[in-house]
């Protein structure tokens, strides 16, 4: 128990580290691999010694190594984060195909978070990249570890992922008719000078104002991980961390206008509902603590 925990804690740093670079580099269609980490300032490439996660942030006090510029807290705070979850993933299903697989999942669950934090988007590299592995990858490792029938776990991903497209597409598109139909208006939809899309636009469909697509491909990719039942409480658990969020955000920058995706607070409700659920995630297993 220990040992996996602290196995997870590890390997969440090492991932959390690579991630900053996947949420800098993804939205700018960079290569995530090459070159490895430099300086924001600088440009120096970042040597091995000074990229150990949260340690050579604390060792160089927040500086790089190189120029001595100050680097953002918020690097090893993302380090840190991914690493304690890693660590919360590995406590409730071990070090399993399932918590492997569920902690892979974290990690695009919270570079997707980031970056629609950072920029109103969720790429589809993550949202539909996580989707169709989620469809592969979920019933294996359920058939594999629960003895679940393949045919049937495949379906359970497969529902799952269209009840949390489904629900937020249906919220998107009922919202965006009745908007219309009452006259409400918003700053950036339809654009200045246009009129909202019509049923033979594809805009119609796909265009909503407040919810973007990518929220919608993002709880699709959820479902397909963690089956209907826990994408349906995902999005309860999300309206929980979105109210929290929100009112947090209002209370202590005294703003509660600005502009917060619903995408950071589907990750973190996808997060809890991981490790906590409220019902079976994997067939044949409750999601018990492991040894
Ligand atoms: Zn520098």
């Amino acid at each position: 128990m220990m040992w996996s925990v602290s196995f997870g804690l590890i390997l969440g740093l090492l991932v959390g580290s690579f991630l900053n670079v996947v949420i800098h580099r993804l939205p700018q269609g960079e290569s995530i691999v090459t070159p490895g980490s430099r300086c924001p300032e600088c440009q120096m490439s970042i040597r091995p010694w000074q990229n150990v996660p949260v340690f050579s942030y604390l060792w160089l006090r927040g500086r790089c190594g190189h120029c001595g510029c100050q680097i953002s807290p918020r690097y090893p705070a993302l380090e840190l984060l991914t690493g304690v979850l890693f660590a919360a993933m590995a406590w409730r299903w071990g070090l399993t195909a399932q918590g492997l697989l569920f902690m892979a999942f974290t990690a695009a669950l919270v570079a997707a978070a980031a970056i629609d934090f950072d920029l109103q988007i969720i790429p589809d590299e993550i949202s539909l990249g996580g989707l169709a592995a989620g469809l592969l990858l979920a019933p294996a490792v359920q058939t594999l570890e629960a003895g679940a029938p393949y045919a049937q776990a495949v379906l359970q991903s497969l529902i799952g992922a269209l009840i949390g497209g489904g629900v937020l597409w249906s919220v998107g598109f009922l919202h965006a008719r009745i908007s219309v139909a009452t006259g409400r208006t918003f700053p950036h939809w339809p654009g200045e000078g246009e009129t909202p899309p019509r049923p033979q636009d594809a805009d119609y469909w796909l265009w909503f104002p407040g919810l973007g697509l990518g929220d919608v491909k993002l709880l699709a990719m959820i479902g397909a991980f963690v089956g209907p039942l826990g994408v349906i409480d995902t999005l309860l658990a999300a309206s929980v961390v979105g109210l929290v969020v929100g009112v947090s955000v209002g209370v202590f920058q005294s703003n509660w206008k600005s502009p917060f995706g619903f995408g950071p607070s589907i990750a973190g409700g996808a997060i809890l509902v991981i490790i906590l659920p409220l019902h079976p995630l994997v067939l044949g297993t409750a999601g018990q603590a492991a040894g």
